[in-house]
Parts: C-alpha cells; sequence; structure tokens
C-alpha cells in the first residue's frame, strides 16, 4: 500500500513496508520517472528558511518520511497510519540498487569523496548493478554542464546522489530540467554507511528513534543543524503539522 500525506505543506508518500515502496517505484516493471526526496525535521525546517528548496521539495514527486520526526507527524495528524515506519534514506538506496540489479536498470553514481565513491562502485559492481557511469561530489560548478551531457549520454534511468542537503536537491534539479526521463535519489551520506566508512547507530537505537542522537554524538558539528528539531518539536506539539 502506497498512500499520500501532507506534513506542514509537503506531500509525503506513506508507505506500509520500504519493500511496498520499492516495488511501487518499479511498478509495472519499470523504474519510475522523477525526484525521489528523503523528508526530515531539518530538511522541513530549512525550506521554511529557503524557498528555492520549498519549492523544489513541494515540486519532487517522491517524497518519503526519513526521519522520526515525520513519522511520528503523521502517526499524529493521521491516525489511519499509526503503524508506518520511518525509511531510512541509506535502506531505501540499498533496497533500489539491489532492485536495479534484477531488473538491468543502468544506474549513475554521483556524489562523496573519489575514494569512497570507487569503493562503492566496485562493490555494487560485485552486486551485480550495472553502473553506467560516476563522478565523485567535489567538482566545480564549471563541470556541472558536462556532467549532466555526460548523465544524459549514459542512458542512465537511475541517478543517485551524494552531495549532502540541499546541495544535492538543487544539483538534481538543474540535472532533471535538462534529462527528465529517469528516476533522481538523493542519498547523503549512504555510499559512506555502505563502504562502512560511516557507522550508523546501533539497531537498537534506530529502533527506539533515537539514530539523530546517536548521529550527534558522534559529530558534534551537527549540532547546529540539528536545532532546527527544536522548531519542529514545537510544530509537533502545538499541532502545527
Ligand atoms: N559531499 C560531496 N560534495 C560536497 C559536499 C558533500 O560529495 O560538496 C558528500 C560527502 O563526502 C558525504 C555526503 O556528501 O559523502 C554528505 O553526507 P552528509 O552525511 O552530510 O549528508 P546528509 O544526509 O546529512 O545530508
Amino acid at each position: 500500500m502506497v498512500d499520500k500525506v501532507i506534513i506542514r505543506g509537503i506531500e509525503i508518500l506513506v508507505a506500509s513496508t520500504q519493500t511496498a515502496l520499492v516495488e511501487y517505484l518499479f511498478s509495472k516493471n519499470e523504474i519510475k520517472v522523477g525526484r525521489l526526496v528523503a523528508i526530515n525535521a531539518e530538511k522541513i525546517v530549512l525550506s521554511e528558511e529557503n524557498r528555492q528548496l520549498r519549492q523544489l521539495i513541494q515540486a519532487s514527486e517522491y517524497n518519503y518520511a526519513d526521519g522520526i520526526s515525520i513519522v511520528k507527524s503523521i502517526h499524529k495528524k493521521y491516525p489511519q497510519y499509526r503503524h508506518i515506519e520511518r525509511i531510512a534514506g541509506a535502506d531505501l538506496w540499498l533496497a533500489l540498487m539491489q532492485k536495479s540489479a534484477e531488473m538491468a536498470v543502468p544506474v549513475f553514481l554521483i556524489g562523496s569523496e573519489a575514494v569512497t565513491l570507487a569503493e562503492t562502485s566496485a562493490k555494487l559492481g560485485t552486486m551485480g548493478v550495472n553502473i553506467v557511469g560516476q563522478q565523485d561530489g567535489y567538482f566545480s560548478s564549471a563541470q556541472e554542464n558536462e556532467l549532466i551531457e555526460r548523465v544524459q549520454r549514459s542512458g542512465a534511468k537511475l541517478i543517485t546522489v551524494a552531495l549532502g542537503s540541499p546541495k544535492q536537491e538543487l544539483f538534481i534539479k538543474k540535472m532533471q530540467d535538462c534529462y527528465p526521463d529517469a528516476l533522481y535519489m538523493g542519498v547523503g551520506g549512504s555510499y559512506d554507511v555502505f563502504i562502512g566508512k560511516v557507522k550508523r547507530a546501533p539497531l537498537i537505537w534506530q529502533k527506539m528513534g533515537l539514530e539523530w542522537l546517536y548521529r550527534l554524538l558522534h559529530q558534534p558539528t551537527r549540532l547546529k543543524r540539528q536545532i532546527r528539531l527544536l522548531k519542529y518539536a514545537y510544530y509537533y506539539l502545538a499541532n502545527k503539522l
């Protein structure tokens, strides 16, 4: 089951499971076309400060709830969906890679440091993923057009972009305007997690909805970013969802 809800003016897909979302994105044996965006509290608050980001998220075809605050907000505003769980971007990305291998979908990887990208690509290759191109995340704006042409020429149908937020969302939009015939996904630190460079929170923390706290304790520089969570907590408590 995949349905849509609205949280703070943003349309979000609700899927009963991650598998249901993957099946939806590949229904009729064809990968969907559009942008797949992870929504969390930080991104919602950021989008209220940054009009361009807000427009991008509002126009994105497939937003999903990656972030316990968003999941709790859906439970509160839409009690009929109180069973839905968080879909972590890194897990969804991996599931899409597995499905792409199965369906022989051509994949283009963008983002992260060159060494991380090389390791990610090699590991995906052993899983049978058809990688038709790749580019690390440290290119200049002068190189963007050439990269977009490369993506287009590769014929990729799934393009995953790890540049962090909101950089990845902005670049994805630019690519999509030139080459709309693909599914784009912003994946943040997913490649780093995939090759074991960055550790996810232990499962018990994830299950308790505390992955954000684990990341904060390991990367205290995220505190400034996570201050936005306080603003979101107010929206939640004041029923401004
Ligand atoms: N990154 C990049 N180019 C940049 C900035 C960041 O390729 O100009 C990569 C960085 O190496 C890392 C990822 O983007 O692999 C960002 O991960 P982060 O955990 O910050 O993403 P989040 O999911 O928190 O937005």
